[in-house]
């Protein structure tokens, strides 16, 4: 027998598959030529990124746009860094953005006849490619130990050459296969490694979906494919899960690129087509000190989704903030198409930016405020409700006591041309709506209350008493305000600022000092939405309670 079946039937003796069996057992996707098939690929590590959300949108409206398919695959092969649990709450956070994939791994159950769709299930599959890679003499086991691996870097480092397992420092990459049996059979531990036949000096330029023309240098470093445990690594894994799967556009953070002559010389291996790749630019941020710096993590509030879904960030406003950053003729298309899904974009990997995207919380926070403010009553305050029910319980027992009485009060200044853009997100809401309810305005009330220091007790009295004589709700919002004026000129106020300004002392104030007076009494706030929808939504006898209790505390 042959040697290299040899060391390949001592490596995988239980293995009888074939590359060929593996292509029956996945055949070839039906799609045409124009359709997308693309992935979103976490590592379980942690919490979703906002750079990761950000791949996962491009996956999926590469995907969507085209007709394709938008899977999602877990890659779990790094078992020391793994954190239980965090798969699924990966997809539950993609899906709270309305990004839910077709096929793949969905968190407790799996769909798709591509899969297992988590690496760790695989090992069968890997396992096949290695035997295959063997037998034709394209990996082999390497058996160093991690204190000869460090002994070759020291060695590099000072003859000064590049580091690596390459060439004459690939000490068993020319080991014959009756060797590596040897040693086998002797129980030494080992790893496999890729036989690299290229050759550095060989330059040639591949395409990026994204950058264009890149120039690739090719690889000929003995990567290790598969790791002591048995497991893949990355660039294995990448190889033979793409393949498989079907994978038309490998879609993935810039931080890959560098690898990539690697992944292309391991399909050309295989004789596998490799899939488009487009490298994503990474997600930067300028921090305090001015230096621009990747979104990091353990520094950055906002590197991770949570925080904005947390704070209550309309979803779909992050999204369309992330657009922005995905196409620069974005805004554009949204000018003039504002009623338009983001996902109708005529999305382009070559109208990407190439130089880093630069995170803009001003920009988060003011299409947050568009998004919200274009919700109609109704809908803003379910969302609201929803987010509430898991981040603010407070705001849940205000909302579930009446619910059409919290959407009469997110009705203020909405459903019209420009509508009140005063929430950034619906952590903002509770806080600026609690004193229409009864309980906490009183308990607001034993606050001092922000009175203007130049208008008199006895003069604020007075206005109060004369607005509940003489108030009249029945009027529309521009009579309610004529008739607010005769309150004012009645108490001596000037009926409007300009005629104040020409005689100051002739009046107490004006009538912007008048509104600021009813509007402290029955909300405890110099600022609030619009007054007379206030007045309307605590009714006559509501205001006129709360305009009571104010002057008796005069
Ligand atoms: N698991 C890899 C990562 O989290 C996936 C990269 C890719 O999309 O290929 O970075």
């Amino acid at each position: 027998m042959d040697k290299y079946n040899e060391l390949a039937d001592l490596i995988f003796p239980n293995v009888i598959e074939t590359l060929e069996d593996l292509e029956k057992r996945y055949p070839v996707r039906n799609i045409d030529k124009s359709q997308r098939v693309t992935r979103f690929a976490p590592s379980p590590t942690g919490f979703l990124h906002t750079g990761s959300l950000f791949v996962t949108l491009v996956d999926y409206i590469a995907a969507k746009q085209s007709n394709g398919v938008f899977y999602i695959r877990l890659e779990d092969t790094d078992q020391k860094r793994e954190i239980e649990g965090s798969g699924k709450d990966l997809i539950e956070q993609l899906k709270v953005f309305g990004l839910v994939n077709d096929e793949g791994y969905f968190g407790d159950e799996e769909k798709g006849i591509y899969g297992p769709y988590v690496q760790s299930k695989r090992k069968e599959i890997y396992d096949i490619v290695l035997k295959e890679m063997i037998r034709r003499n394209k990996a082999y086991p390497c058996f160093c130990t991690e204190e000869e691996l460090t002994e070759l870097r020291k060695v590099q480092e000072v003859n000064k050459v590049r580091p690596g397992y390459y060439g004459i420092y690939a000490k068993y990459h020319h080991f014959s296969p009756e060797e590596a049996i040897k040693l086998i059979k002797e129980g030494k531990p080992y790893v496999i490694r890729f036989k690299s036949e290229g050759n550095e000096k060989n330059k040639y330029k591949a395409y990026d979906e994204i950058k264009g023309q890149v120039d690739i240098t090719e690889n000929d470093q003995d990567i290790v494919i598969c790791k002591s445990d048995g497991l893949p690594t990355y660039h294995f894994a990448h190889l033979v899960d793409d393949h498989f799967m079907g994978t038309t556009h490998v879609i993935r953070g810039e931080e890959w690129l560098p690898s990539l002559p690697i992944h292309l010389q391991l399909f050309q291996t295989l004789g596998w087509e490799a899939p488009a790749y487009c490298h994503l630019p990474v997600i930067m941020k300028i921090d305090e000190n001015g230096t621009r710096r990747k979104l990091s993590k353990r520094k950055d509030k906002e590197a991770a989704t949570s925080f904005f879904i947390e704070a209550g960030y309309p979803t779909e406003g992050f999204l369309e903030y992330l657009m922005t950053v995905v196409n620069s003729n974005f805004e554009e298309w949204r000018e003039e198409n504002k009623n338009l899904s983001i996902f109708d974009f005529p999305f382009r990997f070559d109208k990407m930016s190439l130089d880093g995207a630069l995170f803009d919380m001003g920009k988060v926070s003011f299409i947050c405020k568009e998004v919200l403010s274009r919700m109609n009553s109704q809908e803003i305050s379910e969302k609201t409700y929803e987010w509430s029910k898991k981040f603010d319980k407070e705001l849940q027992g205000l909302i579930e006591r009446d619910f059409e009485y919290f959407k009469s009060i997110m009705n203020i200044e909405r459903e019209k041309e420009n509508p009140r853009k005063d929430y950034e997100k619906y952590g903002d809401i509770k806080e600026s709506i609690k004193f229409f309810y009864d309980d906490y305005y009183n308990e607001m009330l034993n606050n001092e209350l922000p009175w203007n220091p130049n208008i008199a007790k006895e003069d604020i009295k007075n206005v109060l008493n004369t607005f509940i004589a003489k108030n009249n709700m029945d009027l529309d919002e521009e009579n309610w305000f004529a008739n607010l004026k005769e309150i004012a000129s009645s108490c001596g106020f000037a009926a409007n600022v300009k005629e104040y300004k020409k005689n100051k002392e002739a009046f107490k104030g004006h009538i912007g000092d008048v509104a600021e007076i009813i509007r402290i009494a029955i909300t405890t706030r110099k600022q609030t939405p619009n007054l007379y929808f206030i007045l309307k939504i605590l009714g006559v006898k509501g205001y006129t309670e709360r305009i009571n209790k104010v002057i008796n505390k005069l």
